[in-house]
Formats: C-alpha cells, structure tokens, sequence
C-alpha cells in the first residue's frame, strides 16, 4: 500500500475517532478518488451510523404545498421568473387530506415544503401548523418554507412546529452571490439559522453538491461551518440542472462526490438526521440505497397530491414516484430489505449524541 494511501485511510479513522478533522485533511480526503479508500470511508460511515441508529431508515413525508415563489435562485426551477410553470398551491384542507393519508400509511413526520412566499401576514401557515398540531398530535411537523422574519419562526414554533429545513447552500460569500439575485444574503440565511436553532427547532442546513462554480474549498467551508453550527439534520443532495433556468447547461453534481460527502458528515455528527435525498435517487436508480450505506439514516417519501407532483419540478426529472412516493412503501420496504434494512415508523427525533 502507497504511503499517501495509508495515510488517507488514517485520516478517516482519526475522523471516526475524534469527529474532527482540520481543513487542510477534509480537503485531502474530498480530493481523494482512490475506489478502496472511499469505499473504506463509506464502510466506516455505514457503521457508525447502524451503531447509532440500527439498520433502520425514518421516514418522512414530503408535502409540497406550493411551487410559487417569490426569490429567483439561479438554479431551482420554481423561481420566480421561471414562465415556464403551472403555479399552485395547496389548500388548507388539501394539506391536511396528505397528512391523513400519510397518516394511515404509518407517517409520524409530516415536511411541509414550498416556495419562499408570503401568504399575507403568515398566519395561514400558522393556523395550517395549529390544525395538523391538534390533529396528529403524535406526529413531527417540520418546515422547510425558506426565510421568514422572526416573530413568524416563533408564531409557527409556539403553534407546534417541532423541524425546520433550510440548506444555507454554501457558506462562501462570492459562491452565494453565483447562485442567488443580489436581493437575497448569505447573512440573513445564516441568522434565520441562528434564529430558527434558538426558538428550538430541531434544525436542518446543507448543500447541493456540484452548484455551479462550486470548488472543494467552498466544501471544506460548508464543512466546517456545519460543524460549528451542529444541525440536527443535513440535507445533501447532487446540484441538477433545470431547463429553464440560467444554470440550464451546467452539469449535474457528482455522485461520488455527494456520497462521500455524506459519509464525512456521519463521521462527524454520529447523532444528526441525515437523508438520502431525492435528488441522488433521481441521479442513480440505486442513488437512495447508496445514500444508506454511505451513512444516511432518513427518506422522505413524496406525500404530495399526484396531479401536482410534475408542478414541482426545482429539477428536471425529479423522481416522485416508485419508492419516492408514498404510497409506495412496499416498494421502499423490498428495496430496504435488498440492502438488510427497514423502515423505522416511529417520528424519529433528534436525540444529540450523550457519548
Ligand atoms: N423554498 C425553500 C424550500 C424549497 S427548495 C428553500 O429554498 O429552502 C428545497 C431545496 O431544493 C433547496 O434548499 C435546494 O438546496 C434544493 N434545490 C433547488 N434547486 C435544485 C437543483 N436544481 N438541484 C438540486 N437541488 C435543488
Ligand atoms: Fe424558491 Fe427555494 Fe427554489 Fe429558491 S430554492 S427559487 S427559494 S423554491
């Protein structure tokens, strides 16, 4: 075995042993392509995250209330200017006719995702979280809405909004600027952050993987702002492109790089919540069971009404149907017990790591 083979495989275990690892080595081991040495990574990652959480995978149902948005993100296909769209949004008692269903189907965690929007003042949604609070008393209810002022974080909170979902997408100031208009900052993403993380939501961050002018520095950025913030959820999934935005022909974000990612973060956080994203699922047909044995512990089946699933295309081609969808679970249930899993149906909180 070459030295520089040995040491990277050192490198990986100190980040087992000790969690940590300085930028210089995060970006050796993203640098790395040597197939056993990734492998060996995935393997450890795999581990740790069966130790923690057994070989069983939370689910999550995803309900995409609304495709209309008012920010313009280079990349996402429900940006405003984006003509191109059949806009919608999802009704009160839409909603809740998901969570039923999701519901009967052995949900405990219902996300509500949609464009950044404001419906008037907000209390929409906080009577939406107050009605589902009162009628699935035992489920999770997370958020994943975009960036709201404050005093709305804590009204949603205060209504019974236990999660909230928001990827800062990349910690360096210039890449952010790449991605986004100039009327949305890096700043204000990470105080909603803070913010969200202070109320007492069970917080989620994270990145696409392979955004356009994405260099391995900004990933060791991403990195260590991840580890200082200690989200309860991490959200990576591969940057795809879509038709009709201006990032229609970059390419697609990587696989491996996504995967091995993802296996940096479980050495990292044993404890977080970390899914395998429908965007690896749409990029692989074994995009979801790869995600699982690089470390992930969590899917997010598609809860949304069928006929508005093609509407809420942020990519081209996303998968919501098969075991991306929920009523697809048998089909999720056999393509778990192919890998020796199975799905966990209790809400699956997260619980910070004691040791
Ligand atoms: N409006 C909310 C939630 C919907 S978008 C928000 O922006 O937070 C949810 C996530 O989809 C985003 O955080 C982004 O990381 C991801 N996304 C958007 N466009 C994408 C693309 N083209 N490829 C992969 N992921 C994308
Ligand atoms: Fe809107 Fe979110 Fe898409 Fe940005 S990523 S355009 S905020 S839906």
């Amino acid at each position: 075995m070459t030295v520089q083979k040995e040491n990277i495989l050192s490198l990986i275990d100190k980040l087992r042993n000790e969690r940590l690892l300085c930028a210089d080595e995060y970006k050796e081991l993203l640098l790395c392509k040597d197939t056993d040495v990734l492998n060996y990574l995935h393997r450890q990652a795999q581990e740790v995250a069966v130790r923690r959480f057994g070989r069983r995978i939370f689910i999550r149902g995803l309900i995409e209330i609304s495709n209309t948005c008012n920010n313009n993100c280079y990349y996402c296909g429900l940006r405003r200017e984006n003509r191109n769209i059949a806009r919608y949004r999802l009704s009160h008692d839409a909603i809740l006719a998901c969570c039923r269903e999701g519901y009967l189907l052995g949900f405990r965690t219902f996300v509500l995702q949609g464009g950044e929007e404001d419906r008037g003042d907000g209390s929409w949604y906080v009577d939406l979280v107050a009605d589902i609070r009162h009628r699935f008393p035992d489920c999770a209810i997370t958020l994943s809405l975009g960036e709201k002022r404050r005093s709305l974080y804590q009204q949603l909170y205060n209504a019974g909004a236990n999660r909230y979902l928001l990827r800062h997408e990349t910690h360096h100031a210039l890449h952010y600027r790449q991605l986004h208009p100039t009327s949305m900052r890096l700043e204000h993403r990470l105080q909603c952050l803070t913010r969200l993380k202070e109320i007492g939501y069970q917080t989620g961050t994270g990145i696409m993987v392979g955004s356009p002018r994405q260099t391995v520095d900004h990933l060791v950025e991403d990195i260590l702002y991840i580890k200082k913030f200690q989200p309860a959820m991490i959200g990576i999934g591969p940057f795809i492109p879509h038709k009709d935005t201006p990032f229609a022909h970059e390419p697609a974000g990587s696989i491996e790089t996504t995967l091995n990612l993802l296996s940096i973060f479980r050495l990292m956080h044993p404890a977080t919540l970390i899914p395998a994203t429908t965007a690896l699922a749409t990029l692989a047909s074994d995009g979801r069971e790869r995600g699982i044995l690089a470390g992930a512990n969590v899917v997010m089946p598609n809860l949304s009404p069928v006929a508005h699933r093609a509407d809420y295309a942020i990519y081209d081609n996303k998968a919501s149907l098969g075991a991306e969808a929920a009523e697809g679970l048998q089909l999720l249930t056999n393509k778990l017990a192919a890998i020796g899993y199975e799905i966990a149906y209790e809400r699956g909180d997260y619980q910070p790591a004691s040791e």
